[in-house]
């Protein structure tokens, strides 16, 4: 095992890593902003280098200097976190002919799953069923996109190949708006992924977003641990994320995760990773998949009893698996709520000086946070401050604590979407369970005054 782990990410997840190799005996070198600076997990790592300013393009996105932090701190292995530089070949790539190991996916595997065409590609000759599409990149012909449109048949939506965040994707509902909407998608994919590259799908109208987390050691050995249903977003955002997905057969999870699973080997994975699904009318659909930890791991390990960072950790180290497919159960349910410095209905952000920070307890609940009273939430990065994730035996008993838990927390100096998620969680459409992709959207549409 490691002695040393270099955590290249910050806030919430840099904890979370944190601790794992905590509770694994693993030293840990934090990298930090000069906006992190106070941080407390900072000061909770073994060691922390300051890589650069405020502007994550000049800190956390910075590959020398995070590859020299690791070299003068003498760590083996860096662990991405989730955004940065997670789902990033070239970094990948750096950080293993540099001599240390990438805590994810080999730099090619990410690059293959990074490019939602050759993705899509890969998974369709897997088995794994996909949302039908283009099949591969739009051409240059709009003769030719105009035919592959009425194939498919409107609406579909426009998407770019190296997108993601919920950028870079343009629904179309008739052949009048499709060239422009092509245009306009390649030039914004141009501009924000580098890559112009845009490919075509069915737009789902009623979907649920609903996605499969596994697992996959160096050993050929891979696993899936459930399904998540993150289908409460706002702006391709997730909101409210819970496992396992209310109301969807067993069989067809079961069936799915197994087409996960082979994927998985036949692409020789490694690590943890997600496959992202659309379900509509009792079927999966992909869409993509994620090849790094994501923020709603925390519901999966309530549910598994799996500790996900530490099983990358462990994969990272050439170390197998420890639990065989039969050895997953699922127990119980779990939901987490993201909570974001911002405007609970405008959203605008709302960066600042924590004053008071209450967090809830009780049984079932667990709090993934970094920040504390008299923390600055810095205004330069991503609003969310943290999550809170409620386990019950039943769905019910998840969100009547998480109702509690929810009413416990005070957070006062700065504006959280915390009356956003107790509005939702006394919902009558999400207590019922199922809602789909589009529900949050109409449902603030609705009630604005
Ligand atoms: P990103 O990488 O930006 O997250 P995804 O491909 O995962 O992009 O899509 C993000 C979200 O966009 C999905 O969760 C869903 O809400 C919506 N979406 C994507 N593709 C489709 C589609 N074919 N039909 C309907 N909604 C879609």
């Amino acid at each position: 095992m490691f002695e040393k782990i270099l955590i290249a990410n910050r806030g919430e997840i840099a904890l979370r890593i944190l601790r794992a190799c905590r509770e694994m005996g693993i030293k840990t070198v934090a990298v930090h902003s000069e906006a992190d600076t106070e941080a407390k997990y900072v000061k909770l790592a073994d060691e922390s280098v300051c890589i650069g300013p405020a502007a994550s393009g000049q800190s956390y996105l910075n590959v020398p200097r995070i590859i020299a932090a690791a070299e003068v701190t003498d760590a083996e292995a860096i662990h991405p976190g989730y955004g940065f530089l997670s789902e990033n070949a070239d970094f990948a790539e750096r950080v293993e002919s540099s001599g240390f190991v990438f805590i994810g996916p080999r730099p090619e595997t990410i690059r293959l799953m990074g490019d939602k065409v050759s993705a899509k590609q890969a998974m369709l000759e897997a088995g794994v069923p996909c949302v039908p599409g283009s099949g591969g990149a739009l051409p240059d012909d709009p003769k030719e996109i105009v035919k592959i449109a009425r194939a498919i048949g409107y609406p579909v939506i426009i998407k770019a190949a190296g997108g993601g965040g919920g950028r870079g994707m343009r629904v179309v509902h008739s052949e009048g708006a499709l060239l422009s909407s092509v245009t306009t998608t390649r030039t914004e994919a141009g501009a924000a992924f580098n890559n112009p590259t845009v490919y075509m799908e069915k737009f789902l109208e009623n979907p649920r977003h609903v996605e499969i987390q596994v697992l996959a050691d160096q050993h050929g050995n891979a696993i899936y641990l459930g399904e998540r249903d993150c289908s409460m977003q706002r702006r391709h955002q997730k909101v409210i994320e819970e496992a396992p997905a209310p109301g969807i057969d067993r069989k067809v999870i079961a069936k799915v995760g197994q087409a996960c699973v082979d994927a998985c080997k036949r692409i020789k994975y490694r690590g943890a990773g997600t496959f992202e699904f659309l379900y509509e009318n009792g079927q999966f659909f992909f869409i993509e998949m994620n090849t790094r930890v994501q923020v709603e791991h925390p519901v999966t390990e309530m549910v598994t009893g799996i500790d996900i960072v530490q099983e990358q950790i462990r994969v990272a180290a050439n170390l197998q698996l420890r639990y065989k497919q039969k050895e997953v159960e699922l127990k119980g349910h779990a939901i987490e709520c993201r909570i974001n410095a911002e405007d609970p209905y405008k959203f605008t952000p709302s960066p600042g000086k924590i004053l008071t920070w209450h967090t809830p307890g009780g049984p079932g609940i667990r709090v993934d946070s970094h920040v504390y009273a008299g923390y600055t939430v810095p205004p330069h990065y991503d609003s969310m401050i943290g999550k809170v994730i409620a386990y019950g035996d039943t769905r019910d008993q998840a969100i009547r604590r998480l109702r509690i838990a929810l009413s416990e927390m005070v957070v006062e100096g700065i504006k959280t979407n915390i009356p956003l998620h107790q509005d939702l969680l006394h919902d009558a459409n999400f207590m019922q369970g199922g809602t789909s992709i589009h529900y949050l959207e109409h449902r603030l549409a609705a009630t604005k005054d």
